[in-house]
């Protein structure tokens, strides 16, 4: 994005440690930096501090007012395994135990604002915090300064996560299907579509006591900050601002620049196939002809659905990429087993070049970009949807964890770009479901799978043209953000 202004002044940043809102919030202060003079403080744990530094240094060298400063953390203190600061290396049910700790990062935040306060002699201009961290308004506030959440989802998934926590409607009545507030009366969910810890929250179970008060802290502050972009998402758009009562910029979609480094990726995450590996091996493909499949930093199947996929993707005979890990109930991050796939699948597939296993972690935004892909089967983690849609890439849906499945209804029933293959962990799923989904949306010379594609192409042009300026020309997200920069420099003058 275009021209600096001139103003000057300091923002502080505090994105819940979890690679997939660490990457957006890092996207996000490029952009206000390369739209200010502003200084931006990005304030998070120490090994995630890492992950940042690892970040930068793997892109844009183009960062001087991006500084990153350390909130001391004591893994063990708070009742997590030592070193464990990330989501990543977290087994899901444990999860819950780093949001609760992340509150601990309080005290040495209020230090920080009051020695950027002292240094510069007022407060910061805002503190741009994540959704999840409802607790920094009260730092804000005492301070005198100005919070403003940043979601890193999409507006109608966000939307249905903050409802369902602070309504728990699924809880007021006999049927699976019900209503969300918030969303038209005519529109249902069903219980399927939430994750175990909402399905069974009752207000006072550990989840609850966590997403709820935060969640109704956020909602105070002084407006949201929406990793989306105006026109691929009207309805969710609509429906968030009069929920929340708050401006809600749209700044989308918030992509790192492509790494200058071929083994390690904007995430700063080691990969495990150098990037040249896995580009020649998708050069030596048809144009939109193989799949690729990924889970996202923190999401795994089962094991008997990881050999029916495996199962489905042989049968279906069409090339593909998976990035693999070990599945749910398993170390994630431990040594992939042979075992957890068919006898000679890996060996197989290397050898007949019909597929490239990716073990852990895969460069996603760059296999995305290649011609080859046709599809993409993903857990629908909102980062991934932007990457895959602004390649005008249809997504197979399978959602695992927090607001995926209503990002899958949305794909599904608002944009028709997507089919959901099944959803979570428990769900039986056969390689005649695997083949057949995969069938329709990678035949994109006719049908649903031609429409699909049509659509994702449609919401590519929409992701590109939010983010182009050219002198007066600009596109949504420019001008949303060039509002908030505004905004908060008009905070300076209350
Ligand atoms: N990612 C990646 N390689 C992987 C897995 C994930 O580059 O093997 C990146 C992906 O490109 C995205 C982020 O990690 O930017 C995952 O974010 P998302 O919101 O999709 O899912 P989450 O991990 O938060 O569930």
């Amino acid at each position: 994005m275009g021209e600096s202004r001139k103003e000057e002044g300091h923002i502080v940043m505090v994105p819940f440690t979890a690679h997939g809102h660490l990457i957006p919030f890092l996207a996000l202060a490029r952009q206000i930096h390369e739209r200010t003079n502003l200084t931006i403080t990005i304030a998070t744990t120490p090994l995630n501090i890492q992950y940042l530094h690892s970040a930068i240094s793997s892109s844009s060298p183009n960062t001087n007012n991006i500084h990153l400063a350390e909130l001391s953390f004591n893994s063990t203190q708070l009742g997590l395994p030592p070193n464990i600061e990330n989501t990543e290396k977290l087994p899901l049910p444990h999860i819950i135990k780093l949001f609760h700790a992340s509150k601990s990062l309080q005290t040495p935040l209020r230090s920080l604002v009051s020695q950027i306060t002292q240094q510069e002699g007022h407060p910061p201009l805002c503190i741009i915090s994540d959704v999840f961290l409802g607790w920094v308004s009260n730092v804000a506030q005492s301070f005198g300064t100005n919070n403003i959440s940043f979601t890193t989802c999409g507006a109608y998934g966000t939307l249905a996560y903050i409802s369902m926590w602070s309504n728990l409607p699924h809880r007021k009545v006999d049927s699976e299907n019900f209503w969300v507030p918030g969303f038209p009366q005519n529109y249902t969910f069903h219980v399927s579509q939430l994750h175990k810890h909402i399905r069974e929250a009752d207000g006072t179970d550990v989840w609850s006591r966590f997403f709820i008060p935060q969640i109704a802290l956020s909602i105070k502050s002084n407006g949201w900050i929406c990793n989306t972009v105006e026109e691929i998402e009207p309805l969710g758009l609509k429906l968030l601002r009069n929920y929340l009562q708050l401006p809600v910029w749209t700044v989308g979609p918030l992509q790192p620049p492509p790494s200058h480094n071929s083994s390690k990726n904007h995430a700063g995450k080691e990969s495990g196939i150098s990037l040249e590996a896995c580009i020649e091996w998708l050069d030596s493909k048809d144009q939109s002809s193989v799949l690729y499949i990924c889970f996202g930093s923190q999401n795994t199947i089962s094991a008997t659905q990881m050999m029916a996929l495996a199962e489905g993707l042989e049968e279906s005979q069409k090339p593909f990429i998976w990035v693999i890990r070990p599945p749910f109930g398993f170390d994630m991050n431990g040594e992939f087993m042979e075992k957890w796939l068919p006898k000679g699948f890996e060996k197989k597939i290397m050898e007949s070049k019909k597929g490239l296993l990716v073990h852990k972690w895969g460069p996603q935004l760059e296999i995305l970009s290649h011609k080859s892909i046709s599809a993409f089967i993903s857990h629908c983690g909102w980062n991934s949807v932007l990457e895959s849609l602004s390649q005008g890439v249809p997504i197979i849906g399978w959602p695992l964890a927090a607001e995926q499945a209503y990002n899958v209804k949305m794909l599904v029933e608002e944009m028709g770009v997507s089919l959901e293959l099944t959803r979570g962990v428990d769900s039986v799923v056969s390689k005649e479901n695997v083949r057949e989904v995969i069938e329709v949306v990678m035949d994109q010379e006719q049908g649903k799978g031609k429409e699909m594609k049509d659509k994702a192409s449609h919401v590519a042009v929409h992701l590109r043209e939010a983010i182009v300026e050219k002198g007066e020309q600009k596109g949504s997200s420019v001008k949303s953000l060039d509002d908030f920069v505004t905004t908060i420099l008009s905070f300076k003058a209350i």
